[in-house]
């Protein structure tokens, strides 16, 4: 490895030549107790800025085992890091100057969500750890600025690792917190399922936002305070006693008047399957992990989803146990995410009817008499609801404000007023007698089948492998007819191009992927993160072998062990993913338009 010295003295020779002698810096030098990793350098100043990792041993970091050899502690020691150098970071961030993204100095922005990043990794094996950032190379112009380089290198960033990533520098007690919290957190996930819960929600919580734009805790909001019949207390490692909201397994229903915080409580559940920041009011909402929201999305895509649990019998005789249509409505969108949730290991669903279609909801006592069932394609899901819990063991919560059919089905039955939860089972069951119950179908449904097997990629890459395929079309070597060089435009499938934007959606060579509407995808990197391993997937998996459980389960095994790393496929790795759940890689690969399903 060469030494710092050796990189000054490029700065040296390159400095004030064409913007491209930058190249020249790229490798890794000493700095005595770090290493720094010059991984990709930008074309100009105002390309998307170069890509440099910080690397510290095991032994110099001098973190205790403690601190990372469990996961948890490990994902919020990382966690811990990457906001505290961003905060260092922030303080240098242009102070060097030049053109375009000239001294920048970046890395990732985290929200209120502890997520596993690609920008601050700890290496369980030894407590090595690595940073990933960006620097704007500075220029004036075009024409490399090399002091101003000198200037971020040797001594801004120096100056953030030195307080950040040696553990004799970090402020002790922040640091017990976090672990603690680490600790206690995972202590409620784990013992969820022995207590029959599908989610806790600790008195005390904060769960509304400061603002529809802001993640961040409402300021003198009403505290969230458990009905005395559903709390339970646990005993957490560190925290101690802990009271709150059991809400268990079964089917669970939040009723009340408007605006009276129905919507806050599923979203702040939606988002319990994350771990919290300290501070974020929701660091003891705690869901089930595999739990998956689903709404109304009338427009998506569908490829070969068996929908027949909820959709038959459709006007043309239209197949909906291989379902298939670019364009799905309200109902049968919602049936598709209903199944893909399931297809996905999800045991809890998670429904508002503020995004859901009525009609995929329920189908009131008259127009059943006036529109026979025998002309509507659609079992509502309050016909399937106790089927799928009592045979299969998919819970639901439902937000139902405006109808009362939901009632007979129900197990527990949740009044919010004024923010405030009040449990009103009985009082509610007891009401609804008077009324017809909901008529159940006969029929003994079937769970869908999930052969689905993605077959595109084995076609898609022999096309674009294409030499043949360009070649006979073009010539070799010869001009398409847009005059573009017909063999510059044969992409290897390896470098299918990946593009975020922002958490909506991500863009896979040609075709963009819309995620807007997978509201448990919390962070811009894990869409981003999505776009690789659906990348990966296509190029590796979608050979018409193995369905698309065995896939995603195969990847999530294989990131899980190696980490996002595994999936990359290019010379270094970016600094900007963030890992997302198996239930969201399935929501990814079931928008992707361009799968093309076979048996
Ligand atoms: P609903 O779904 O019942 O119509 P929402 O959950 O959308 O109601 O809440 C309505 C408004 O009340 C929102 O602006 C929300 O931020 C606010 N809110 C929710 N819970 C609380 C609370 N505990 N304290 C203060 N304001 C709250
Ligand atoms: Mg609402």
């Amino acid at each position: 490895m060469k030494a710092s010295a050796d990189l000054q003295n490029i700065l040296k020779a390159i400095d004030r030549k064409g913007y491209p002698a930058y190249k020249d810096t790229r490798g890794s030098y000493s700095f005595g107790q770090y290493e720094l990793s010059i991984d990709h350098v930008q074309g100009d100043p105002f390309a998307s800025p170069s890509k440099v990792s910080i690397h510290v041993e095991g032994k110099a970091a001098g973190f205790p085992k403690e601190c990372y050899e469990r996961k948890e502690r490990r994902i919020a020691m990382q966690d811990y890091l990457l906001r505290l150098f961003g905060s260092e970071a922030d303080k240098y961030n242009f102070k060097a100057k030049g053109s375009g993204k000239s001294g920048l100095l970046s890395v990732s922005r985290c929200g209120q969500e502890v997520l596993e990043r690609t920008a601050c990794v700890i290496v369980p094996e030894s407590g090595a750890i690595v940073l990933r950032l960006e620097i704007g190379f500075p220029a004036n112009g075009r024409t490399i600025c090399a002091p101003e380089l000198e200037k971020i290198l040797f001594d801004f960033l120096p100056r953030c690792i030195q307080g950040v990533l040696f553990y004799s520098m970090l402020n002790k007690e922040e640091v017990k917190h976090t672990l603690f919290l680490a600790d206690d957190r995972y202590y409620i996930r784990e013992h969820l399922a022995e207590m029959g819960l599908a989610a806790f929600v600790a008195n005390g919580s904060v769960l509304p936002r400061e603002s529809g734009i802001s993640d961040r805790p409402m300021k003198n909001s009403v505290l969230f305070a458990s009905p005395k019949s559903m709390e339970v207390t646990m005993k957490l490692p560190h925290k101690g006693e802990i009271s709150g909201m059991g809400i268990k397994k079964g089917i669970t229903l939040i009723v009340g008047g408007g605006y009276h915080g129905k919507s806050t409580l599923l979203k702040a559940l939606e988002l319990g399957v994350y771990d919290h920041i300290a501070g974020d009011g929701r660091e003891y909402v705690i869901t089930e992990s595999d739990a998956v929201k689903i709404r109304a999305e009338d427009g998506r895509s569908v490829t070969g989803d068996d929908i027949s649990l909820f959709v038959n019998n459709l006007p043309g005789g239209k197949d909906t146990k291989r379902f298939h249509t670019e364009d799905a409505s309200g109902s049968t969108s919602q049936a598709a995410n209903v199944v893909e949730a399931i297809e996905s290991g999800s045991t809890l669903l998670l429904i508002d009817e503020d995004t859901c279609a009525t009609n995929f909801m329920v189908r009131d006592e008259l127009m059943q008499r006036v529109v026979h069932r025998d002309k509507e394609p659609i079992t509502p899901f309050i016909e399937r609801a106790r089927f799928l819990y009592e045979e299969n063991g998919i819970s639901c919560i439902i937000v139902a404000g405006s109808s009362g059919s939901y009632f007979n089905i129900a197990d527990c039955i949740i009044q919010m007023d004024h923010y405030r939860p009040e449990e009103i089972t009985d009082f509610a069951k007891e009401e609804a007698k008077a009324f017809p119950a909901v008529s159940l179908p006969g029929d003994i449904p079937a769970m869908p089948d999930y052969e689905r097997i993605p077959v595109r990629a084995v076609k898609a890459i022999e096309e674009r492998k294409g030499n043949n395929y360009y070649a006979q079309k073009y010539g070799r070597g010869g001009k398409n007819r847009n005059g573009e060089n017909a063999e510059g435009n044969v992409r290897e499938p390896e470098h299918t191009k990946i593009k975020g934007m922002g958490k909506e959606s991500v863009v896979l060579g040609k075709e963009t992927i819309h995620l807007h509407y997978v509201e448990q995808l919390v962070d811009a990197e894990q869409a981003m993160a999505l776009g690789y391993i659906l990348a990966y997937a296509e190029h590796n998996m979608f050979n018409g072998q193995e369905n698309l459980r065995e896939i995603v389960n195969k990847l999530m095994e294989l990131v899980e062990k190696k980490g996002l790393a595994a999936v990359v496929q290019g010379s270094y790795l970016p600094s900007g993913l963030a890992l997302p759940r198996k239930q969201e890689v399935f929501a990814c690969f079931n928008r992707y338009r361009s799968l093309k399903i076979g048996k």
